[in-house]
């Protein structure tokens, strides 16, 4: 077991090397969980074990040993571990403790003045279904609750996963495979078969629905139609604030905005990622500048009111007036929302290869200038930074992942998708058509499940309010008051309405920030 009090890139590394040996030693033990990212889930990832029978409970103490310090969040190792690759971007927070003080201030300081900041406090990768919902009233503005929430009987928050794409990105880690027509409608039959379980199930009264993907407006009209009604039969509406849907702007049409706005979806997220056609064609898009700007105007005329751009920065060849363009044009597009994301190279992308290859290069201390220049940009045009990653309007900050980051439960439906109730996280198979063929033949579609326990969910917790506006009530942190004090002389945290939250400067270190209470 690593120890606790060492630098967070050694523990990174002495966990990976356990998980590794453990890989070795145990026929069942899928070192591949450890590092894949392309699922959909919170942000913080727990290590399981692969090769378990369907709905069996995985626990993390295997014949009483413990696999991992408390929680690992995947994103984060595989970041440390691609830092070590590029001898940069190294974390080094560390507990409170003899010497150790002395030694953050000097790692804070000389990260500061070489603007050597990390970035996976807003990578893609850990935010693309984040980009969710925004509804107008009361809960929409209302600041993150922090007690532990209780487990509650009603399952209020649902989250779809629609795997088709028209192209694969070449950057893209998440579960998804090529449009293949010939499934789709059998696709969207086994969505609404696995619903039907769910509701037998669970007791759900939906304030918020996301449909993620994937692309699910790679749909076609009539088949989103038939999901759409579908969940209206289902389910109980009367308390729906945000229905969202992803949406890719070469898959926009007026028939098909027509008909969401029609079924009760009142927010798109649009995932436009950059006004520039050059740029759009390295990220490999299906679309280009001009069509994003039409699909937008698309979207307002049937009626939608509520509209977040997806938009990435840190990308191969891009300049920094490239971001400033970018971030201009769609400040005079007038979106509710904005959520912007680092490029980040996932393993088991092209871009991975090609930067392994030496062929693209990540550059951090650009990257955090360009963080600091969107802040910054954003925050001057009325963009209220709610999430690291995240900025709206007042009154449009997303429902449907405040939820998440205020630990309520969930379901999730379809392929690779996970649902938390309780103290119980489950993931369905990443596979859509053994997905479809286990809805369909009635068998369950859960490839693994978790028990989860209060540590985890304290961690999960401390790491995901963390980065919020909000920031963490100090009830949370109250065992903690030494690196408490460390951090606020860092100036890395402050007190604000009897909560801690991060800093400008602790926002490029969210994440070790989070790391040392953990
Ligand atoms: S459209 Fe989105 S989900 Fe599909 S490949 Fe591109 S980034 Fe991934």
């Amino acid at each position: 077991m690593p120890s606790r009090d060492k630098a967070i890139d050694n523990r990174i590394h002495d966990v990976m090397m356990r998980c590794e040996k453990l890989a070795a030693s145990r026929a069942n033990f899928n070192s591949d969980l450890v590092s894949r990212r392309n699922q959909r889930r919170p942000r913080l990832r727990h290590v399981g074990l692969a090769g378990h029978s369907d709905d069996e409970p995985i626990d993390h103490c295997p014949h009483g040993r413990r696999i991992c310090p408390v929680v690992l969040d995947c994103i984060r190792i595989a970041h440390g571990i691609h830092d070590r690759r590029r001898g940069h971007r190294l974390r080094g927070l560390r507990k409170s403790g003899s010497g150790d003080a002395e030694k953050n201030k000097n790692y804070v300081s000389h990260r500061e003045s070489a603007l050597a900041v990390a970035t996976d406090f807003m990578s893609n990768s850990a935010n693309h279904n984040w980009s969710a919902v925004v509804a107008a009233g009361p809960s929409a503005s209302s600041a993150v609750a922090d007690d532990a929430p209780a487990t509650v009987e009603t399952i209020r928050h649902l989250y779809v996963h629609i795997p088709f794409c028209a192209r694969i990105c070449p950057y893209c880690a998440f579960y998804k495979d090529l449009l293949d027509r010939s499934q789709t409608a059998r696709f969207c039959e086994a969505l609404l078969r696995d619903l039907d379980k769910q509701c037998a199930a669970f007791d759900i009264s939906a304030k918020t629905i996301y449909f993620g993907g994937g692309t699910p407006t790679a749909l076609t009209t009539s088949q989103l139609e038939f999901l759409l009604e579908g969940f209206h039969q289902r389910l109980d509406l009367s308390a729906l604030e945000e229905w969202t849907i992803e949406a890719n702007p070469g898959s926009v049409s007026a028939r098909k905005a027509a008909l969401l706005a029609k079924l009760k979806v009142n927010r798109i997220s649009l995932g436009v990622q950059s006004w520039d056609d050059g740029l759009l064609k390295i990220l490999g898009r299906e679309h280009n500048a001009s069509q994003a700007e039409k699909s937008f105007h698309t979207l307002r005329d049937a009626g939608f009111r509520n509209i977040n751009i997806d938009l990435m920065f840190g990308l191969p060849g891009q300049s920094t007036e490239q971001w400033k363009t970018t971030l201009e044009k769609t400040i005079a597009l007038l979106p509710e929302h904005i959520s912007a994301y680092c490029l980040t190279y996932e393993e088991d992308t092209e871009f991975f290869l090609r930067q392994s290859r030496g062929e693209l290069k990540a550059n951090p201390d650009w990257d955090a200038s360009l963080f600091e220049m969107t802040m910054s940009i954003l925050e001057d045009f009325g963009y209220e930074q709610y999430e690291i990653s995240n900025y709206a309007r007042p009154g449009f900050s997303s429902v449907h992942n405040r939820a998440y980051w205020s630990g309520e439960d969930y379901l999730g439906i379809g392929p690779s998708a996970f649902s938390t109730v309780g103290m119980r996280r489950w993931q369905n198979l990443a596979d859509y058509r053994g997905y479809a063929d286990r809805v369909l033949s009635r068998q369950s579609p859960i490839g693994s499940t978790e028990n989860l326990n209060s540590e985890m969910k304290r961690a999960e917790r401390i790491a995901l309010l963390l980065r919020t506006r909000e920031g963490i009530s100090a009830a949370l942190l109250n065992d903690r008051p030494q690196t408490i004090e460390e951090f606020v002389g860092l100036s890395l945290l402050r007190q604000s309405n009897g909560n801690f939250v991060l800093t400008q400067k602790g926002k490029s270190l969210a994440d070790s920030v989070a790391e040392a209470f953990l």
